[in-house]
């Protein structure tokens, strides 16, 4: 059943893929300048002359922050169900088949647990390359999943988030999924555990008005956008020029919306060093 007709195709969404493209030598997107693929790659995906953070897949995310790149994944067979029936260009749920034969059957999020620095703790990442690391039912379970494991186990929660907000071929039920993650991290915090947000490139939409600012800690990668609406819908909401660099983890920093920036080379040293700092009795 179709929810509504246009008279004009819509275009098909193209996702702006900032994670590092094919080939022997990449293009920053941020400095434009040309880099060797290799170099960027050992560089932890970050633009060796300007310090961009390309995006990084969950597993690369896993690895990066495990030790010995240890982790055991869990929560790996939950498939949404398509209750709305959605149909827009394309049915869903045949959207859900080209994504998972292209990404994984992981939906936009993959838990695990392993040691982060001696550590034991359950960390969730997000897959951008899974429909924009929207946040549908099954994100929403999953998360709620990872926290309960976290508080089953009495250990710390991150959550590393990238995403593009909630998933509009889920409607009101992807909504939903605001209340029912925070209200699984409301019972981390009420059982004294740590919870750390990690915002990447982009967090914005639903994410960032949930669990994506939560944390007892918030930490951003640098030049990482987080929001809620676009810039262009706030212009024209509130009738007014946005300031430069507005929406920039930089930026939030200075406006106490974000706790820290930390770069991706120390991103694990820094969580160690919170997680340990959290748990000292
Ligand atoms: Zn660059």
């Amino acid at each position: 059943m179709a929810w509504f007709r246009k008279e004009k195709k819509p275009k098909e969404a193209v996702e702006k893929s900032t994670a590092i493209p094919e080939g022997l030598w990449v293009k920053c997107d941020d400095c434009k300048e040309i880099v060797y693929r290799k170099e960027v790659e050992q560089n932890l995906s970050v633009c060796p002359k300007c310090s961009y953070h390309f995006r990084l897949s969950a597993r690369e995310r896993f690895s990066m922050l495990f030790d010995d790149a240890q982790y055991k994944e869990f929560a790996t067979n939950i498939k949404s169900g398509d209750p709305l029936e959605f149909k827009d260009t394309k049915r869903y749920r045949d959207r859900l088949k080209v994504y998972e034969a292209r990404v994984g059957k992981g939906d936009a999020v993959l838990c695990a647990e392993g040691k982060l620095e001696g550590v034991n703790v359950v960390i969730s990442a997000m897959e951008y390359a899974f429909m924009g690391g929207s946040m549908g039912s099954v994100v929403g379970e999953k998360l709620t999943l990872a926290a309960e494991r976290a508080l089953d186990k009495g250990e710390p929660l991150i959550i590393v988030s990238c995403s593009g907000g909630a998933r509009m071929q889920e409607g009101i039920l992807s909504l939903m999924q605001m209340a029912k993650i925070s209200a699984a991290l409301a019972r981390l915090a009420e059982a004294r555990l740590p919870y750390i947000s990690v915002l990447t490139d982009p967090t914005t939409g639903g994410v960032t008005a949930s669990y994506a600012m939560l944390g007892d800690l918030n930490i951003a990668e640098p030049k990482a956008l987080i929001g809620f609406a676009g810039p262009r819908v706030i212009e024209q909401t509130i009738r007014q020029t946005l300031p430069e660099g507005f929406q920039r983890a930089e930026f939030l920093v200075e406006h106490g919306m974000v706790d820290l920036i930390t770069h991706r080379a120390e991103m694990k040293a820094t969580l160690g060093r919170f997680l340990r700092c959290f748990l000292a009795k």
